[in-house]
Parts: C-alpha cells; structure tokens; sequence
C-alpha cells in the first residue's frame, strides 16, 4: 500500500479546524450543563416557594370555612328543630359564599336535618366516614375524601354546634364535591405555571389526592411517591422525583399542619427545562459561529505565513539535489527556526557540491603528473572551435628507466610536465596521453604560435638539467584545426604521423602534420 502522504498545510489547517471545532462543541456541551442543572435547580426552589404560598392561601381558605361555619353555628336557628327556618338559613349561607357545593345541618343522632341545596335527605342518616368522624370528634374537622350519600366524592369540612349551656347538638358542615367545580379548584387549579407543564396537587394526610389538575387522578393514593411522603411526615422542601407515570420531575412540596394534615405539591417536568436550554445553546452558536468563522479565516492567514516558507523550504530542499541553480527560497528574518534551517541547507549543498567538483575534477587528472588525462580529452576539444595540438614523447625513455630505475622515470615525467606547464599559458591544457608521451592543446591557437610554443619546450627541455642528472629531450608532432584536419580523430592521427616522422628523422625535433584540407600546405 502507498503511505499516505500529507502536506503541512493540509495538516495544520485540519488541527486548526479540529481544535476550534473541538472547543466550541465542549463550549456549547458545558453551557448547556451548566444552564440546565441551574435552571433545575431554580425550578426546585421555585416550585416549593410556589408549594408554600398555595399552602398558605389554602390554609387561609380552610380557615375562612371553619370561621364562617363557627359562626353561622352560633345562630339561633340551629337550637330549634325547625327544618325549614334551617334550609333557609343554609341556603342563605351557600348563596353568601362560594367555599361549599352544599351545606348541611346534622343533628346529634346523626339524622340530617336540611341541607342547601334542597336534596330530600331530611331524616335520613348522615353515617358515611366525614359525618361519623364529626359526630364522634365534635371538634372543627376537615374529612378525608369519601363517596357521601350523595354519591359524590366529598371533603365534609364541619364545625359542632352548641346551645347556650354547651350540649351538642349535632354539626354545621359544607362539602367541597372534589370532583366538581369547586373552590379549592378556584385557588390551586389557576396558576401562571400551567404553560410549561408545571401543575400542583395536594395531598391529606393519608397520602390520598384531594384536588389534582386531572379530576381522574382525585382521591388515588400516592403514598408511594417519595414527595406526598415528606408531606406526610409534615415536611417541606424540594427534590427530584418520578412521578407514577414514570415522568422525572423536579417538585417543590410544603405541607399544612393548621388546620388539618395535608399537603401541596408543585411540579415541572424535567424535560421542559431542556427547552429553553436548547434556545440557549442555538442562541449561541448563532452568536459564536461567526465568530469562530472569522476567527478561523485570521488563523488561516497568519498560519499561512508560517506554513509557505516551511513549505518552500521543502520544495527547495527536494530541487536542489537535481538542480543546483534553483533560487534559494526567501524565509522572512523573523523566522528563526527556518533561517537557521535554510543556512544548514545551504552549508551542506555548498559542502557536497565542492566535493562533488572535487571528485569530478579528481576524476578528469593524471595522478603523477597532474596533467589532464585521456578521458577528459574528448569533451575539451568538442567545446572549441580553433586550436593546435602539440604531441610529444620523451626520447630514449626506455633508457632512462633501465639506466635510473622506474621511478627515477615517474620524477622525469613529473619533472617534464612541470616544464611545460611553465612555458605554456594558463589557458592551455596539457593531457598525459599515454606513458611518456603528452599532448598539449592550445586553444585559439594557430599553427605559427604553436610552432614558436613547441620550439621553446623542445629548447628548454633540451637544455635543462632533468633529475637524472642531465637534460633528456623531446620529440614534436604540431598540428591544427581547422588547419589540418576539421576533425580531432583525424588531426591527431596526421599529427602521430608527424611525431613518428620526428623520432625518424633522428629525434629532439618538431614535424608539423600534413594537412588533409589541401589548402596552402
Ligand atoms: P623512443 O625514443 O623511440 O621514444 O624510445 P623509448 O625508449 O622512449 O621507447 P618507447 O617510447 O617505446 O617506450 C616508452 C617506455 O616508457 C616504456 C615504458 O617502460 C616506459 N614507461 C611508460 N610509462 C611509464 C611510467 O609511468 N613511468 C616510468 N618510469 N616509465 C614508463
Ligand atoms: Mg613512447
Ligand atoms: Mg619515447
């Protein structure tokens, strides 16, 4: 498989985009958190505030009935058995006001006397739970909820009623039908908190439900349910809870211990609070995904400038070892790290091209002499146009070596080569072309130079002492190009010709080579 291979831009663009991502995700996650179990918790100790105000008003409202009952109670009427005058006095008491969906008078046996409205129960015996109890208690009462002999389900709150000299005479109560309209409906059923789900209950002492938003829901119990349990025990406060619909709620609870136990709850799903938390965080991504976007763009920029020049650097880094004349990429002076990299690139380019130059020119010379050797021989002379050639070998050379030893003969042919370097220009080159035997090239040269050139060596040689002791000598072949021969294979063979012609006609001498061209020759 190819290894994947990615640019640094490629790379630092995905981490920029990744990070930002990143943190504005746990931005937004932790807002969330945050705003959530803040709101959660504002709910809880909003929904008891609420709990505990609606307990009061309900305590107060519990209290204005036995108020109104006690005194209605102390009215003459009642010591007389006069059913009649009775209802009316009812009647007149549940048109005054709106707390019972009927009021009844009970006589110490039990028997009802009138109720309002009209309901033909005169005689017959009130001997469901809330009548017995007030009958037994003979105290200020607010029943359980029970199915009346109406047969409807009923709170009987009831006060006794005395004569002057305190014998009982039976009770004064008003029924609150929990499943009509009713006036605890009128003080708990209408709260702002509706909107979002929130919806309060109350609960009695027994854990049973005496007024809930959903009249179904009245007078089951709810025992089980961790809150209406802090109720019982009297308790207020607030708590997270499941309610028997499996629904998390968040629910504030206060309980009355006045009048009577029993106690209110005020609840709000959970869930409603995830609303305005996800309002929230859609408000701030709309406000912090610009931002970011802009924020990304600046990043962009600034990272480019530091990403190219790593990026040119790199390119030249790749060119320079195939093409040494590739411009040197600009790095700006702020840049320490790249600057310090560009100049090691540098040094070492600068390092492995001279030795590369080294090499090449090592290659191209004769180790002995330091001449030129045969194998550079070719691509000097197809770069010039007119020049003369000069081969010479040693005479006798043979002799030298047998007479001194072979290595009095390698400081002959050094000693020679220095000799010629001397009487030539810079601008000539000498090559070692064979054992003792060179040629010299004189560039933009014509034959009458090279003549006077090779007659000054062949003289020189001829008179100086060599290291054997005494002056050895040289014989010449010169020829030219395009003089001779336009071509070099050719120039040189006519010119060995002419060497050979000098070692024939006795030596120490100079034979220019015949022409090929046929011109003036
Ligand atoms: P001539 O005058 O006709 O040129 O005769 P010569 O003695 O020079 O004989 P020839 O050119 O035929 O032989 C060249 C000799 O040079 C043969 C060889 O031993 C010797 N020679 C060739 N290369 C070297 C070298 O690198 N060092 C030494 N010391 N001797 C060399
Ligand atoms: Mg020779
Ligand atoms: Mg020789």
């Amino acid at each position: 498989m190819k290894p994947i291979r990615l640019s640094i831009q490629f790379l630092v663009l995905s981490l920029l985009a990744f990070a930002m991502v990143g943190t504005f995700v746990g931005s937004v996650i932790s807002s969330v958190v945050v705003s959530k179990n803040n709101l959660e918790k504002n709910y809880l100790i909003e929904n008891q505030y609420y709990a505990q105000k609606l307990a009061n008003t309900t305590d107060s409202l519990f209290r204005n009935m036995f108020k109104t009952l006690t005194m209605e109670s102390q009215d003459k009427e009642y010591l007389t058995t006069d059913s009649k005058a009775i209802y009316k006095e009812l009647e007149h008491l549940l048109q005054s006001t709106t707390f019972f969906n009927s009021i009844w008078f009970v006589n110490q046996t039990g028997h009802i006397v009138a109720t309002a409205p009209h309901m033909n129960l005169e005689g017959t015996k009130a001997n469901r739970i809330g009548a017995k109890q007030a009958l037994k208690q003979k105290v200020p009462l607010i029943s359980e909820p029970y199915i009346s002999v109406t047969g409807k389900m009923i709170l009987l709150v009831s006060v006794p009623v005395f004569d002057g000299n305190g014998s009982y005479l039976g009770f004064l109560a008003g029924t609150i039908h929990l499943h009509e309209d009713n006036s605890l409906r009128k003080v708990l059923g209408q709260h702002p908190k509706h909107e979002n789900d929130s919806y309060v209950y109350v609960v009695d002492s027994e854990g049973n439900i005496i007024y809930h938003p959903d009249t179904n829901r009245i007078n089951d119990n709810a025992k089980e349910n961790k809150v209406v349990q802090q109720v019982m025990k009297g308790n207020n406060g607030n708590r997270k809870v499941i309610n028997t619909k499996g629904i998390p709620m968040l629910a504030g609870y206060a309980s009355s211990t006045s009048t009577s136990k029993w106690g209110i709850i005020a609840q709000t799903p959970k869930q409603s609070v995830m609303e305005p938390t996800i309002e929230m965080a859609k408000q701030v991504s709309l406000i912090a995904i610009p931002f970011m976007i802009f924020v990304y763009i600046l990043s962009l920029i600034l990272l480019k400038k530091i990403v190219n020049p790593i990026r040119n650097l790199a390119i030249y880094a790749k060119q320079i070892t195939q093409d040494p004349s590739v411009p040197t990429p600009r790095i700006p002076d702020w840049y320490f790290e790249l600057n310090e990299l560009k100049r090691a690139i540098l040094v070492a380019v600068d390092f492995y091209q001279k030795k590369l130059t080294y090499v090449e020119s090592e290659s191209k010379l004769d180790p002995l002499t330091g001449c030129y050797n045969r194998r550079s021989l070719e691509k000097t002379i197809n770069d010039l146009e007119m020049y003369s050639i000069i081969l010479f070998d040693i005479d006798y050379f043979k002799t030298v070596n047998d007479q001194y030893g072979h290595q009095m003969g390698d400081e002959v042919l050094k000693y020679l080569s220095k000799l010629v370097k001397k009487e030539t220009r810079e601008s000539d080159l000498c090559f070692r072309i064979g054992g003792e035997e060179f040629l010299i090239v004189l560039p933009g040269t014509d034959i009458g130079i090279a003549q006077i050139i090779a007659e000054r060596i062949r003289k020189r040689t001829e008179t100086t002492i060599s290291p054997i002791g005494k002056a050895i000598t040289v014989s010449m072949g010169i020829g030219s190009s395009p003089k001779t021969a336009n071509h070099f294979s050719d120039l040189l063979n006519v010119t060995d010709q002419a060497l050979y012609k000098a070692k024939q006609g006795g030596k120490n001498r100079i034979i220019i080579a015949n022409s090929l061209n046929n011109n003036n020759d």
